[in-house]
Parts: structure tokens; sequence; C-alpha cells
């Protein structure tokens, strides 16, 4: 770098020839400087803009990530949900099935001669009751 003062030195005991033009390069060496002050100042702010947007950038990201886990979370609910679900499915299934092979096999109590429902005494031919709670469960839906 050009020692301004040195420069000056060199004037005052005559060891420049052209002082106009030493002068010129001077003045340039200043106007650099200050170029090279302001750029220095603008790079510190770009810096913190920098600074500030990974700050910003790791705020959301932590936002996003918690928000993720949620997410996971909820999947993990629903999945458990869904085998639950699946399960009593399955159970009602068999259980309907259990329903279905004694609907018609209880015992004729109303003297009908035929084999009776076991909830309403009815004969299949008769159908259910309208309260009866075998017909009921029966029932698509399991509507009463
Ligand atoms: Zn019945």
């Amino acid at each position: 770098m050009v020692d301004d003062q040195r420069i000056e030195d060199l004037l005052t005991i005559g060891v420049a020839a052209d002082t106009f033009v030493i002068h010129d390069l001077i003045a340039e060496v200043r106007e650099l400087r200050a170029s090279v002050e302001i750029a220095g100042q603008e790079l510190a702010a770009l810096k913190l803009d920098r600074d500030d947007q990974h700050a910003g950038y790791m705020q959301i990201n932590a936002l996003y990530q918690a928000e993720l886990k949620k997410v996971a979370d909820c999947h993990d609910v629903l999945k458990a949900q869904k085998q639950e679900r699946d399960a009593a499915l399955a159970r009602v299934g068999e259980l309907e099935k259990a329903l279905k092979a004694v609907e018609w096999k209880g015992l004729d109590v109303y003297e009908i001669g035929d084999y009776c429902c076991p909830g309403c005494g009815r004969s299949e031919k008769q159908g259910h009751a309208p309260d009866c709670i075998v017909g009921q469960a029966l029932r698509p839906g399991g509507e009463t």
C-alpha cells in the first residue's frame, strides 16, 4: 500500500520530479482507500444480512422440524388406531359369524314346529320380532 506520508516526505525534499502527477496519484490513492472503506462497510452489512438470514433460516427450520415431528407422531397414532380398528372389525366379523350360526337354531319354545331364534323365539319363516336383539345385531350396519 502507498504511504501518503512517505510520498509527501519525498515531495518535500524534492525527490519527485513531477509533483502534479504525484499529487494526482495521492488523490487517487485516497479515493481508492475511501472506496475500499465503503466496500468494507458494505461487505460487513452483507455479512450481517447473511447472518440474519441464516438465523431466520435456522428458526424456520426448527419450526419445520417440530411440525415434521408432529406429523410423524400423528402418523404413528393413526397407524395404531387403524390397527385397533382392523382388529375390532375382525372381532365383529367373528361374532357376526357365530351369531349367524345360531340365529335359527334355538329351542322351539312356542311349539311352532321348527327351530327358532334364540332371541325372540320366532321361526326363520316368521322373521325376527322388531325388538329382537339377534335380529337387530345382524341387520346391515348393526342398525336398531
Ligand atoms: Zn329373533
